[in-house]
């Protein structure tokens, strides 16, 4: 692997409080806050507080944290975005992930395009 597993990332020191984040939506298993380099005019980020690195990491016990991202991820979209928005996972290097801290991309605010590119 090109990144370590067991290595925290600013992901977690933004969980512990430990840096400051522009913090949207938190509770016990999640935490939702924009991005800092937005690339639309809405960019926010929703992580598990789990480490899970990457998605190809996610093991079958974290289905239910799969899944709650997933609504965590719809129901700030809906109330922020009412017109739509486009989720995203960045997985390895191909996929342009750049922080091995699972998180799920929601952008919107403007026309998407696609295919993305
Ligand atoms: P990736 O490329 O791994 O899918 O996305 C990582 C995202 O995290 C990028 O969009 C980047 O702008 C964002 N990011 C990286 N470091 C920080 C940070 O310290 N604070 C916030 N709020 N976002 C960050």
């Amino acid at each position: 692997a090109k990144y370590e597993k067991n290595t925290e990332t600013i992901f977690d020191k933004i969980i512990a409080k430990k840096i400051p984040a522009d913090i949207i939506y938190e509770d016990e298993q999640c935490l939702a806050f924009n991005d800092v380099n937005p690339q639309a005019p809405v960019h926010f980020l929703v992580i598990p507080k789990h480490r899970i690195p990457m998605l190809d990491e996610a093991k079958d016990s974290d289905s239910e944290i799969l899944g709650h991202l997933m609504l965590v991820a719809s129901k700030l979209g809906k109330q922020k975005l009412p017109k739509g928005y486009r989720l995203v996972i960045n997985n390895g290097k191909d996929g342009c992930q750049s922080v091995y801290h699972l998180h799920l991309h929601v952008l919107g605010g403007r026309q998407m395009k696609w295919p993305p590119g």
